[in-house]
């Protein structure tokens, strides 16, 4: 057993959270290394329910160290507020079971509003952005315009590098918007405020990790979102502003030299998306109704109802070729137990052909699905744990995707709960 990198290969919210969760158990070391607090985890465990935004999935397991790499978009008050949830429903966290690099770039009030008037701006060609600031933030960290968490610890030269970015973004704000200036004293106040209680957590995360390595200790790498969300390699402009892909994980993580040796890429067994941006597979109707309150498909942050379709053949096989995944986690297989024939988008049209290859972003919008059927099998399986337990129809639906995503299918998950799930 070596690194492991859980990560999405679809739009996100494929039920990364619930396999981190179940993993945990076997690593010693759970790390958060791309993403904010724009996107959700939920996770289902003997402390009940939860709606992870930042914190890595892995705070459940006793032992287990929690990490929040350089790459991640750290949002302070978000994240106190999340830890205090957290802790309010039983779960312990300490500066021993979570560290916060002290690389991480600080995601500052001016980038959510940045964000809402950015959108706000677009109006009906908005990108469909959760408003919670990600893409200000990484686009100011790409200009070296953000504080680093390790700042907090130096508050004189703190004062002074806030005043100098406060004079450059207010000529946006104001200029650019016509919004509001922002006084220092209520940037330091709120830097203050929650650097204060998050000190504790920061640390050099790099030693960390170089030290656990050498200790032969066993990282679990969690992304946010999935491939299609890649600022890279996603459908851009829809995408996040950071990478998703398990390649990006030691670079974000503090440990760019680590080596992966498992990819597992988490597949819902239908399509979902949430937001703005072509989505090939889309189902609409009393149809796609049925389908999303089956999944209670609404969004963990925002509450949205998310756009959903029939599996996406071509969008799953090109995710999972982007995260180069080892095996796949196929999640929520149970909702689909109703349906009497259950539709598959097996390849798109474009122009007229027919094509397998998911194609330019830019070539999206001009796409239709290429529908097939596969028949149900129309039983409760949500108490199945074993490959047998499967009616037959479910497994030939299993081995039908993986032999066309050419990727094999290790666990099958059938309900929400921790062990839900069937190895194979
Ligand atoms: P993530 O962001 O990839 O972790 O995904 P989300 O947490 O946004 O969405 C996954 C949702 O599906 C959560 O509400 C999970 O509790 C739920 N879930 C995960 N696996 C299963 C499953 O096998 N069956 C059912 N019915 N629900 C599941």
């Amino acid at each position: 057993m070596g690194h492991c990198a859980i990560v999405g290969i679809n739009w996100g919210d494929e039920g990364k959270g619930r396999m981190v969760d179940l993993l945990t158990e076997k690593y010693d070391v759970v790390i958060r290394y791309q993403g904010g607090g724009n996107a959700g985890h939920t996770v289902v465990n003997e402390f009940g329910k939860f709606a992870l935004h930042l914190l890595p999935s892995g705070i459940f397991r006793p032992g287990v160290i929690n990490v929040l790499g350089n790459g991640v978009a750290l949002d302070l008050e978000n994240l106190w507020t999340e830890m205090e949830q957290v802790r309010s429903q039983g779960v312990r966290l300490t500066p021993e079971n979570l560290k916060i690099s002290e690389r991480a770039s600080l995601l500052l009030p001016w980038h959510r509003q940045l964000d809402g008037l950015e959108e706000a701006r677009l109006k009906d060609r908005a990108y469909g952005s959760t408003r919670q600031g990600i893409a200000p933030f990484y686009s100011d960290k790409s200009q070296k315009k953000t504080i680093l968490a390790g700042e907090l610890f130096d508050r004189a030269a703190l004062q002074d590098h806030a005043a100098r970015l406060l004079e450059w973004k207010n000529l946006t704000l104001t200029g650019v918007y016509g919004a509001e200036p922002i006084r220092l004293k209520d940037l330091m106040d709120w830097l203050d405020r929650f650097g204060e209680k998050l000190k504790p957590f920061i640390c050099n995360t790099t030693t960390l990790l170089r030290d656990a390595q050498a200790e032969g200790k066993h990282f679990l790498f969690e992304a946010q979102l999935g491939a299609l969300r890649d600022l890279d390699y996603g459908i851009i402009p829809y995408t996040t502003s950071s990478n998703a892909i398990a390649a990006y994980a030691p670079v974000g993580s503090g440990f760019p030299g680590a080596r992966i040796d498992e990819v597992i890429g988490v597949v819902k067994a239908y399509s979902t998306c949430v937001g703005e941006g072509p989505f090939v597979c889309e189902m609409f109707g009393g149809e796609a109704e049925r389908l999303r309150r089956a999944g209670a498909e609404y969004g963990a942050k925002t509450g949205r109802p998310r756009r959903v379709g029939p599996i996406d053949l071509v969008a799953t096989r090109y995710g999972v070729q982007m995260q180069n995944a080892t095996a796949i986690a196929l999640t929520k297989l149970d909702v689909l137990s109703d349906l009497k024939e259950i539709p598959v988008c097996a390849r798109y049209e474009l122009d007229g052909k027919e094509i397998d290859d998911f194609p330019f972003p830019t070539l999206l919008d001009r796409c239709k699905p290429v529908l097939t059927t596969v028949p149900g099998w129309q039983q409760d399986i949500s108490a199945a744990r074993s490959w047998q337990d499967l009616p037959q129809a479910a497994r030939d639906y299993v081995e039908m995707i993986e032999r066309a995503i050419g990727c094999p299918i290790a666990y099958v998950s059938v309900g929400p709960e921790r062990d839900a799930y069937i190895r194979r």
